[in-house]
């Protein structure tokens, strides 16, 4: 139909796979190696320093498995708990309903806490459930800080909080996908026992690996789990790291380097200032949603996620014909709605390598594509609020001061 290939070229604004960094495209660019060489366990030691600081953890052990954000889910589940075990998990939107599918698929006993999709985890109800837990059966809470099918992000201080008023012993599994490296997380500071992410979200990676991080707690209940585990079993990861040379399994030497690029840029930026650009990008962005006269998925102020924002459309308009035009048209990548609200939400991933001046380029592509499908935005009109917000919220680059 004379739709023509760029591979390579297309602007990915969906919530991921994300934009990769040329100097990460570059790091990778690369032969492999001997994994059993000094190399490449030296490589590795720093690694593992490292990630702990984008989960702001001194006393995490972090597991970088080659897998996706489904694999590390699995990880993080059948190291710590056994089947039959009462977990509280969360159904707020698709990939908190994948991972309820998981749970209940790995014969665990899931007791699940329903809202609307474009709401947030009711943490009320788990306050009851807490509370009438004297004989402690809840064995975990499962959570996804940010929903990346409706944009939501989830309370986890207030979790935390409500583990310690109850004298609550339940392991707290954190799904970070989409917001580790982006939004505020602290795993220590909020006793995440269980934290993970994937490689192609906030870090801009290339899809492939897996990032779990456990706390001590984790750890001493790894040794008592009994839910059937092989490839992801820690202890394997346990086993090799004591001898110094860190891999049960052949890793992809290629993502290690590209995940020490992903790193130095990061640090670089300074990871604070890469929360305050996702900040400022999902701030800018549900500006232009306003203008344009658009609702946000998500429901309250309290749960806006600063890495995605699902767009309502009205009801005489398809969202997935958005999505299908702004790339066949402006080479622009949204993201679909999913299950519930497809047809109903695009998404607008602003998170990981994207700056101010590409979300201005991807919201001029929505407008043209919103007027394209018969939505009667004025052009100009989203750019305009987003750009007079960003006028006045961005720093300057620290290092051309
Ligand atoms: N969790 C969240 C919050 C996600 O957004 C995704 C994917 O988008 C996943 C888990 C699943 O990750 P993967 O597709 O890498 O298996």
């Amino acid at each position: 139909d004379g739709l023509r290939l760029r591979t390579g070229e297309e602007s990915p604004l969906c919530p991921g796979p994300v934009n990769i960094p040329e100097p990460v495209i570059r790091a990778m660019n690369r032969n492999n190696e001997d994994y059993r060489s000094p190399a490449v366990p030296a490589l590795t030691k720093t690694l593992l320093e490292d990630v702990k600081k984008i989960f702001k953890t001194t006393s995490g052990t972090p597991f970088l498995i080659p897998t996706t954000g489904t694999g590390a889910w699995e990880s993080a589940l059948t190291n710590t708990l056994s089947p039959g075990d009462r977990i509280i998990s969360f159904l707020i939107g698709q990939f908190s309903l994948l991972w309820i599918d998981q749970q209940q698929r790995l014969n665990f006993n899931v007791d699940v806490v329903e809202s609307d999709w474009g709401q947030g985890a009711n943490l009320d109800i788990l306050a009851e459930k807490l509370a009438s837990d004297n004989s402690h059966t809840i064995k975990a809470i499962c959570i996804v800080h940010n929903e990346t099918a409706t944009g939501v992000t989830n309370n986890l201080a207030t979790v935390r909080k409500l583990l310690d008023d109850y004298r609550h012993p339940a392991l707290l599994l954190v799904d970070g996908v989409s917001s580790i490296c982006a939004l505020d997380f602290r795993m220590d500071e909020w006793g995440v026992d269980v934290a993970l992410t994937g490689s192609q979200k906030a870090l801009s990676l290339p899809t492939g690996m897996g990032i779990v991080c456990a706390s001590p707690k984790a750890l001493e209940a790894s040794k008592t789990a009994k839910s059937v585990r092989v490839f992801f079993d820690w202890n394997d990861y346990l086993k090799f790291y004591k001898m110094g040379t860190y891999w049960p399994y052949t890793p992809s030497i290629q993502l290690l380097y590209g995940l020490r690029a992903a790193l130095d840029l990061i640090f670089e930026e300074g990871l604070e200032n890469v929360i305050r650009r996702h900040s400022r990008l999902g701030t800018a962005t549900r500006l232009a949603v306003e203008a344009w006269g658009l609702k946000n998925c998500t429901q309250k102020e309290e749960w806006y996620s600063d890495t995605v924002t699902a767009v309502m459309v009205p009801g005489y308009v398809d969202s997935s014909e958005i999505v299908r035009r702004a790339w066949k048209r402006f080479n622009l990548s949204l993201g679909l709605g999913l299950n519930k609200v497809a047809g109903k939400v695009f998404r607008i991933g602003h998170l990981g390598n994207v700056n101010e001046l590409q979300l201005l380029g991807c919201l001029s592509g929505v407008e043209m594509v919103l007027r394209d499908v018969g939505y009667p935005v004025k052009l100009g009109s989203g750019v305009a609020a987003a750009a007079a917000y960003l006028l006045n919220n961005t720093p300057l680059i620290p290092s051309r001061i």
